[in-house]
């Protein structure tokens, strides 16, 4: 893997003060999106450390974590699912209620999305509070998967989302 991927992808990443509410740095991931060379090196360090792990799923997390969860799944030639907001699936769902960095939230999945015997990689964009990533954990959970692990673009540190995943796997390309 190239050493300096964790220093392109934070240098490309673009600080947004105060969005959406006040006091929120947020990380815009677009001139990552809009860079083909670095989404493609993206991808690959995002699904390397699962490689080897018999990831049957990949799950997606609305609505970042579609834009890396898709291209994830594709190299590891396996099924997408998206973890989506309240009300935008249209079948049979499951559903659990997590807290944000600023808001709370619902997530819900397809009953059918995953199941027993499916070992799932978790993935979204960024890893703040860490509250979204273990929800989703634990709604794949209940619908009778196991989680491989959690795989993220970057990671706010300071925010210790990892206190949040005890015992998972989490994989962030870079760090703030
Ligand atoms: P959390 O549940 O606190 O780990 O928040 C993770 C979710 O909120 C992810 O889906 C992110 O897209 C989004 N998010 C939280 N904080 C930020 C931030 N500072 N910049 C960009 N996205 C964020």
């Amino acid at each position: 893997m190239d050493a300096s991927l964790p220093d392109r992808l934070r240098a490309t990443l673009r600080d947004v003060p105060d969005f959406p509410s006040p006091g929120i740095l947020f990380k815009d991931i677009t001139p990552v999106l809009a860079n083909p060379a670095l989404m493609r090196d993206v991808i690959t360090a995002m699904v390397a450390p699962f490689i080897g792990s018999g990831v049957t799923r990949v799950v997606g997390v609305e609505s970042r974590g579609f834009l890396f969860g898709v291209p994830m799944a594709l190299a590891l030639d396996v099924p997408f699912a998206p973890a989506r907001k309240p009300g935008k699936l249209p079948w049979r769902t499951e559903r659990e209620a997590y807290a944000l960095e600023y808001r709370s939230d619902v997530l819900e999945m397809h009953t059918d999305a995953v199941g027993a015997g499916d070992r799932v990689l978790v993935v979204d964009d960024v890893l703040a509070t860490g509250g979204t990533a273990a929800a989703t954990c634990r709604l794949v959970e209940r619908l009778g998967a196991d989680v491989v692990g959690v795989s993220v673009l970057v990671e706010l540190g300071f925010l210790d989302g990892r206190a949040l995943l005890p015992e998972r796997a989490v994989h962030a390309v870079a760090a703030f």
